[in-house]
């Protein structure tokens, strides 16, 4: 999950030539902007198997299912990659230029697991992954690259292979109380302090709240490092209806939770180009409009370019819906009222206790409806 959040003040700006728009700091002119930011899971292995993870494919391979895991995504990377936006940046609405135009900030990639940093994907997967986005956006202003990890796999010498191959962020995922080992205060301290110092060795400053502040860092060649964890009273504190964290009853999001409406939620996915949209790649290349991820994928960015998976959608209601951040209108045109959409949130976890989410509704929504059309149809048809 993306560990950077923003307002999203969202404008939806999409009519704006912003292909013609003037660039901002250090970046060229007359060029085609892409994306603020992109999560890119880029393998599924895990050293831990957390009861709360929001996958259930994050866990420990052996043999041959290891074998196949790190195949998929030695396949599948470098395609993934080469299908990005030509540039990775965004326009921001709030902040014009003397002219009134918005100015263009550089986006990130934040580039997950599972756990990155385990021998078995670093090296074959991870570092050439850096190499190749490093290569891509030489010339087309650059692109932040964070990297997230849950810490307790970082020596000193791969913290220096990062910080060499250019990596922006470090975002250090893992302390809470769910992470075995670092599941007591004290342990979680342990750790805290270890990296502290590490970090601040190296010159490395504690990553900016705003998105914009790092762009910026980006240009001036700074490197950050940022710690968070699903503790209570993080963003991520009630913990998403998916994976082992619905399985084993842990998630306590609520209706009034809508994940659709947040960072790392749906909203803003379809305004590419501009501030606060994000999507999620899985490591076969699939592409959502949320971390969370729908029951169906947008499309498969190892086949197809981004952008034209995202403007398949731009106008077709179910995902115009889930850009605003209102989930429970994605099926109207289907027929599914609101307060069908609702009443198809309900769920039984397995103690048989009732649980409601809108993302259960969405997914209720996407097997029913949408899993019945072919996905063709699903992106012509309802434009
Ligand atoms: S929560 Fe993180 S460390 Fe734990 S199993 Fe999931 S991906 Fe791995
Ligand atoms: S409602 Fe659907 S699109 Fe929105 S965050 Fe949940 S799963 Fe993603």
């Amino acid at each position: 999950m993306s560990a950077f959040r923003s307002r999203r003040g969202c404008v939806s700006q999409r009519m704006v030539a912003v292909g013609r728009l003037g660039a901002h700091g250090k970046m060229g002119r007359g060029k085609r902007t892409g994306m603020e930011s992109i999560y890119f899971v880029i393998c599924y292995l895990c050293h831990r198997t957390c009861v709360h993870c929001y996958e259930d494919r994050f866990r420990p391979y052996h043999g041959e299912d290891l074998a196949a895991v790190i195949a998929q995504s030695r396949e599948t990377a470098p395609r993934v990659i080469a299908n990005l936006p030509e540039r990775l940046s965004y326009l921001d609405w709030d902040t014009l230029d003397a002219q009134g135009r918005p100015t263009e900030h550089r986006g990130r990639i934040i580039l997950a697991g599972g756990e990155v940093l385990l021998d078995a994907v670093r090296e074959p997967v991870l570092y050439p992954a850096i190499r190749q986005l490093q290569e891509k956006y030489r010339h087309q202003g650059g692109v932040d690259i964070l990297v997230q990890t849950t810490g307790d796999v970082l020596t000193e010498k791969i913290l220096d292979e990062l910080l060499a191959l250019g990596v922006r962020s470090l975002s250090i995922a893992g302390l809470d109380a769910y992470h075995k080992g670092l599941d007591t205060p004290e342990a979680q301290e342990r750790l805290r302090s270890k990296l502290l110092g590490w970090f601040v060795s190296r010159g490395m400053m504690p990553s900016p709240e705003d998105p914009k502040q790092m762009a910026a860092g980006g240009h001036q060649g700074r490197q950050y490092f940022h710690f968070f964890g699903a503790t209570p009273d993080s963003w991520i504190g009630p913990l998403w209806p998916r994976g082992r964290a619905l399985q084993n009853e842990l998630s306590v999001a609520s209706m009034g939770d809508n994940f659709c409406n947040r960072w790392s939620g749906g909203l803003g996915f379809l305004d590419y180009r501009n501030a606060g949209s994000e999507v999620s790649i899985e490591p076969d290349g699939n592409v959502y409009p949320c971390c969370l991820k729908t029951k169906l994928p947008l499309g498969n960015v190892a086949a197809e370019a981004l952008e034209a998976i995202l403007q398949r959608h731009v106008g077709n209601p179910v995902y115009e819906a889930i850009s605003m951040g209102h989930p429970e209108r994605m099926g109207i045109a289907h027929g599914w009222s609101v307060e069908r959409f609702l009443q198809n949130s309900m769920t039984t976890l397995p103690s048989g206790k009732p649980y409601r989410n809108l993302c259960v509704g969405c997914d209720r929504f996407h097997e029913e409806v949408l899993g019945a059309m072919s996905s063709d149809l699903v992106s012509i048809s309802m434009g």
